[in-house]
């Protein structure tokens, strides 16, 4: 997309009920992260401006609600086919904003598509129960209600996936939604709303758009009139929503980071566990909740697999995302400067640099957010590189001698999405899915959820989980009618 498109784009950022209206808060700039230049400002919507798009979600609730789920099935087909058919503009806005390789940025598209065609197939399977009554005459009958009006919050290393990931649940089981995408990231949103304006039949109301940052996000939390708050991002975000939540007893679903260990267990076969952990840490710059942060390998294997890994990681193409690179820049100054923090305070704690360690070299990543894959050895458990996100291209790779030792290390988190397990030993695999306290555990692969599943993280990684049929039932709540009916 074109920088006058981009700026057209933040011109009315909001879209309330039918209808584009220009936002009057703070302005916030995007920032290419390879160009380190702004593609746009983007204005903020005020806490008035917040409130209408919510009213005009609470308007068309009622009505969107008493649709048949076959009728909201159509509808969500209708915005996957927008989706599949401007595939390509979609996402070249996500490698303008989020910095990501081309072949990914289409990847989170069809991901995003896929999503909206999966909740789709709800349609038909939303299923009641009908129970004996109490006494002769009388049935009781379970049926799924929606929530109401759902605010959906996303942050910016999916912007369209994880949007998706919401919408398709809310809507097809008849919530209305207001979006608030990251300020960091809010085009490519913006550009979709801006299809499913010109092109879908959506009643107004039902879909909504707001812009801006942690003061917006707050508005839509804190008003009376949000039923529910499916957030997604930083934990320490997810504790300030759900403290403000409770002022109405709003309900909230949480996905949030992760500090994934990866097992590498003494059989491993490494042809295998490689790949899969360079792909796990490298995969968007390393900005995926359910990257591998930590790599615990048994001692036997340590050296052969440290050289390995690092001939891998030193091979990735590092570059302009749109030119064929594996690996992009980070999304911005702040998540470059996280991450060369988490090195500098490894580095100070003992641990030493085996590849990369900080920007690489060279006059093409002077200008831009960039950070090498990064190895570290000479860890210990207690570091604080494997205990905080680091949601950068850096693998602190530790020895471990016995299966307890990496399950007791790799459950030491205040986390609890995502773990990987690398091992041909059946009973191994098996003690090792039984003792991890994670929501979602890869075994001999690398990551990648399917969207029929269930992605969920336990501890600090969040509350509620999303996907398959588990995440879907989560924006419904259960009524409970009793007929009595009575007998001659
Ligand atoms: P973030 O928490 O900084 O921001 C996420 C969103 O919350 C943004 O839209 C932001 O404007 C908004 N926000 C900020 N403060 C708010 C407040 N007080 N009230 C309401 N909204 C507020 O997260 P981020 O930096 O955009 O994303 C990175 C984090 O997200 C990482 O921790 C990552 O692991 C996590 N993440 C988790 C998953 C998952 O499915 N579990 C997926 C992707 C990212």
């Amino acid at each position: 997309m074109s920088a006058e498109t981009y700026t057209r784009l933040a011109e009315e950022p909001l879209y309330v009920g039918a209808g584009w209206r220009p936002a009057t808060g703070e302005p916030i700039a995007v920032v290419d992260p390879v160009a380190e230049r702004p593609l746009a400002q983007v204005p903020s919507a005020t806490a008035a401006e917040a409130r209408a798009a919510l009213e005009a979600a609470h308007a068309a609730r009622d009505a969107w609600a008493a649709t048949s789920p076959i009728a909201r099935g159509a509808q969500l087909r209708e915005l996957a086919d927008l989706i599949g058919a401007h595939r390509d503009e979609l996402a070249d806005a996500l490698v303008s904003e989020v910095g990501k390789p081309t072949p990914q940025a289409l990847g989170e598209v069809q991901f995003a598509e896929e999503l909206l065609r999966y909740s789709a197939e709800w349609d038909r399977r939303m299923e009641g129960e009908i129970l004996p009554g109490e006494t002769a005459g009388e049935v009781v009958h379970l049926l799924r209600a929606p929530v109401g009006v759902v605010a959906a919050i996303c942050p910016w290393n999916f912007p369209l996936a994880v949007l998706c990931r919401k919408l398709g649940p809310a809507l097809v089981t008849g919530n209305t939604v207001v979006v608030k995408p990251s300020e960091v990231t809010p085009l490519s949103t913006i550009a979709l709303f801006r299809l499913i304006a010109e092109h879908a039949s959506l009643p107004p109301g039902v879909l909504n758009l707001v812009t801006g940052g942690r003061e917006t996000g707050a508005a839509l939390v804190a008003d009376e009139l949000t039923s529910m708050v499916s957030f997604t991002g930083h934990k320490d975000t997810g504790k300030a929503i759900m403290a403000a939540a409770a002022a109405n007893l709003t309900r909230v679903a949480l996905e949030l980071g992760g500090k994934a260990p990866a097992i590498v267990w003494r059989d491993a076969d490494l042809d295998v566990a490689v790949p899969a952990v360079v792909t796990a840490r490298h995969h968007n710059a390393g900005q995926v909740c359910t990257c591998a942060e930590r790599v615990l390998v048994h001692e036997e294997l340590l050296d052969e697999f440290t050289d390995r890994y690092v001939s891998a990681v030193e091979s990735l193409r590092i570059g302009d995302p749109r030119r064929g690179a594996d690996m992009g820049p980070l999304v911005s100054a702040a998540q470059l400067a996280k991450t060369e923090a988490a090195v500098a305070t490894a580095r100070s704690e003992g641990a030493s640099v085996v590849t990369g360690g900080g920007r690489p070299p060279g006059e093409a990543f002077a200008t831009g957010y960039w950070h090498a894959p990064t190895v570290l050895r000479d860890v210990t458990a207690q570091m604080r590189i494997m205990h905080d996100e680091t949601f950068g291209p850096v693998t602190p790779i530790l020895g471990i001698g016995s299966l307890d030792e990496a399950i007791a290390v790799a459950n030491d988190s205040r986390y609890g999405l995502s773990a990987y397990i690398f091992s041909r030993d059946y009973q191994a695999v098996m003690r090792t899915v039984e003792a991890l306290r994670f929501g979602e555990i890869y075994i001999n692969r690398t990551l990648g959820e399917s969207l029929h599943a269930h992605h969920s993280g336990f501890g600090e990684s969040g509350i509620g989980g999303e996907d398959g049929k588990w995440g879907l039932l989560r924006y419904t709540q259960i009524k409970t009618a009793y007929h009595h009916y009575g007998q001659d």
